[in-house]
């Protein structure tokens, strides 16, 4: 027989609430991988390590990203590289030298933080940013971001909703999600 304590204690295990144990404390949003795009024709190697690529004296409507590199298994993946490239407010690539395009490094939370103008569009493509993005040592994601509503996506056969940004305001979010 069971002491009297011991019984006491077998009670209380059975009625005590299952505390409920959350691996994330907010909505799941990775899962797949961020799908992969075309690097296009102006990718440049060798970008300047920054987080604003805003010239100074452009009029260009200025555009702030944010957002976050996961894992597959939504964990944040820090110092995974991020490197940007986009056309200026005239539609158009810096092939000589680096306007419009940077890389940065996620933060220990997996942050990242793109301070940009709107790229205009160019012949043949909606309004969209390269990017490439890495896990350290890992494979490198090659994609592009679009801008949701833009009347261009449709005409774009590479536009991808899944690659839209949230947008409001001046400000976009995305996250990506790599092999990490
Ligand atoms: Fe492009």
């Amino acid at each position: 027989m069971p002491s009297p304590t011991r019984r006491r204690v077998l009670a209380a295990a059975v009625l005590l609430p299952i505390a409920p144990v959350f691996a994330q404390s907010r909505p799941l949003t990775c899962g797949g991988l961020t799908e992969a795009q075309t690097e296009g024709p102006f990718f440049k190697t060798d970008t300047p390590l920054r987080m604003s690529l805003v010239e100074p004296g452009s009029k260009a409507p200025r555009l702030l990203v944010i957002g976050r590199v996961l894992s597959a298994q939504c964990t944040p993946v820090a110092n995974a590289l991020l490197d940007f490239w986009h056309a200026d407010e005239d539609g158009e690539y810096d092939n000589r030298g680096f306007r419009y395009r940077g890389h940065q490094f996620s933060d220990a939370q997996g942050r990242w933080r793109l301070a940009t103008i709107v790229p205009a569009e160019y012949p043949g493509r909606t309004r969209h940013i390269h990017v490439k993005v890495q896990a350290p040592g890992k494979r490198v994601l090659t994609t592009q971001l679009y801008f949701p509503g833009d009347p261009g996506n449709a005409r774009d056969g590479l536009y991808e909703r899944a690659l839209e940004m949230r947008l409001a305001k001046g400000e976009g979010s995305f996250d990506f999600v790599v092999e990490a």
